[in-house]
């Protein structure tokens, strides 16, 4: 039986969605205090009792932290529309090379709006 575990990790970021039409408020530069929930899945360890350390979960995730927090979503390489859906995938394909357990991040923008991705060959659409 599979069992999946979670931290969620926040971090303060401005931006703006270049592509929103011309009057919509995204369009203008806000900052939002972003949640960032990581889940993996794996197996209970039996000498451990755990499926991972949650040290082990902030370990991997803190240099990704470390490039967000306090900074200009739209300045960093990849994310120039930095959506909570391409932020998701930004995130997944910086993480998941550490974190082979990763099963899915959660971006939440406010306290009622946000985004899960589970990774995808296909994740954008034409
Ligand atoms: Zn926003």
């Amino acid at each position: 039986m599979n069992t999946s575990l979670f931290k969620e990790f926040q971090f303060e970021a401005a931006h703006r969605l270049p592509y929103v039409p011309e009057g919509h408020k995204c369009r203008r530069l806000h900052g939002h205090s972003f949640v960032v929930r990581l889940e993996i899945i794996g197996k209970i360890d039996t000498k451990s009792g755990w499926i991972m350390d949650f040290a082990d979960l902030k370990a991997a995730f803190q240099p990704i932290w470390n490039k967000l927090d306090h900074q200009y979503l739209n300045d960093i390489e990849g994310l120039e529309n930095p959506t909570s859906e391409l932020l998701a995938v930004w995130i997944w394909d910086r993480l998941k090379p550490k974190l082979p357990q990763l099963s899915s991040i959660t971006i939440k923008e406010t306290c009622s709006a946000g985004c899960i991705y589970r990774g995808s060959e296909t994740h954008l659409g034409q």
